[in-house]
């Protein structure tokens, strides 16, 4: 099969890497894109001779790259990905990106009816409308890399009737056995000691203010369409079971694994066509080897916005990852502290407008000046304190 992979300089990017290295005769990397690290393309180019298109964000290497490699198409700047995904010719498509920027991508290879193992839930969240538009008017389809999701998405092959709820895990990241009053003094590298996954910078804070489980939901409803009522989330201290379906016999089926991406990037690769196993219990007291807590939605706040965005839908998403794209970025650059983080999302919340249907061009429209407001009020404050 041939694959296009973008963002593999980053943390799925190279797990997916290591993939292909070890399944060369299924996959044949036919082009990939990196972000700022382009000393990586120079290794992928020797270890996929195949690879004949090629982004990289900026325009510093671009130059010396084509210069190097005359029989390379290489793309760099805004319409870059965009150019990668109409002239290079793939199957499927592995979204990898961070951030709003995967969106167009997913869009693209779905319009054009490509299989797309996507890593990249920010896609689901701002747009997830559109994307179910274009798997239902087309033949396009969507295999998740999430280890949540690929957990759900296995105990359905085994039984899709008589669903009671999809449980998601979470673990509560890196302030998992802080109260929300002890918040105040974390910085971005607290933050960034995640108890059980090691991940891209922007996941592992998400994971800590819990947004990245709030986005979870959000992606759960998408892909298996299931209404917000019939989607929980229990924390979980040992990141094994990756979650869980509960039948309204009573049963729970799971996927119990050690925390590794490899295995749900491998399972979203072969489109769920290799042997899996899951498994089925009555009650989670039998999983005695693990722990699991419920959910304190007033220590997690930003969690209520998963019910809100489904409530909405529309723009509701564009903003609040817009919003969180911004203060996620501020912190990690100690603009501001963890817990304004919050602050800045509901404060744009509040103060914008929900519009009630988008077209991509209007979602464009309101990620952009979404960032502007939530970069205005962070220096506002920043001026002020
Ligand atoms: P990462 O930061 O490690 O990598 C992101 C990649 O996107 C990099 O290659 C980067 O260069 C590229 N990129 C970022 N902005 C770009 C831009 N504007 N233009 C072009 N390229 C750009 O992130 P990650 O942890 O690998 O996460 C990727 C996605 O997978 C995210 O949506 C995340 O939520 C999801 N995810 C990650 C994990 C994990 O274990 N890392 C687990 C589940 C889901
Ligand atoms: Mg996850």
């Amino acid at each position: 099969m041939d694959l296009l992979l973008l963002g593999a300089s980053g943390s799925i990017g190279r797990q997916t890497i290591d993939i292909l290295k070890n399944n060369r005769q299924t996959f044949s990397l036919m082009g990939f894109s990196v972000g700022h690290k382009t000393r990586y393309i120079s290794k992928l180019i020797r270890l996929f001779p195949e690879a004949k298109h090629i982004y990289m964000q900026s325009a510093q290497s671009y130059r010396w790259y084509k210069d190097k490699y005359p029989s390379i198409n290489f793309y760099f700047g805004k319409e870059g990905l965009q150019q990668l995904l109409n002239n290079a010719s793939y199957d499927m498509l592995v979204n990898a990106l961070v951030g709003f920027v995967g969106l167009e991508p997913t869009l693209i290879a779905l319009e054009n009816n490509k299989k797309v193992a996507l890593a990249n839930k920010e896609s689901l969240v701002v747009g997830g409308d559109l994307i179910l538009k274009l798997l239902d008017s087309g033949k396009g389809t969507i295999y998740p890399i999430d280890s949540e999701h690929s957990a759900v998405y296995k105990c359905l092959k085994v039984q899709d009737k008589n669903v009671d709820k999809i449980i998601l895990t979470a673990s509560g990241g890196a302030f998992r056995n802080l109260s929300l009053s002890e918040l105040n003094n974390v910085t971005s590298a607290d933050a960034l000691r995640h108890p059980t996954w090691k991940m891209g910078p922007k996941i592992t804070i998400d994971c800590a203010t819990m947004m990245n489980k709030c986005f979870e939901v959000v992606e759960a409803f998408y892909l298996f369409r299931y209404p917000y009522r019939k989607i929980g989330v229990i924390l979980h201290d040992e990141s094994y079971v990756h979650s869980m379906v509960r039948y309204k016999d009573g049963y729970y089926r799971a996927e119990i694994n050690r925390p590794d991406m490899h295995n749900p990037i491998e399972f979203a690769l072969f489109e769920g066509e290799i042997p899996f196993t899951t498994y089925s219990f009555q009650s989670l007291e039998e999983l005695d080897k693990f722990h699991f807590h419920q959910l304190d939605y007033s220590r997690y706040p930003l969690m209520k916005h998963a019910e809100k965005l489904l409530k909405h839908r529309g723009s509701y998403g564009t903003v609040l990852n817009a919003a969180n794209e911004v203060a996620v970025h501020a912190f990690l650059n100690s603009q501001i502290s963890f817990l304004d983080i919050e602050k800045v999302i509901d404060y744009v919340i509040r103060h914008t407008r929900i519009l009630k249907d988008v077209n991509y061009e209007k979602i464009c429209q309101i990620d952009k000046k979404t960032r502007q407001k939530a970069n205005k009020i962070i220096k506002l404050w920043s001026k002020m304190s």
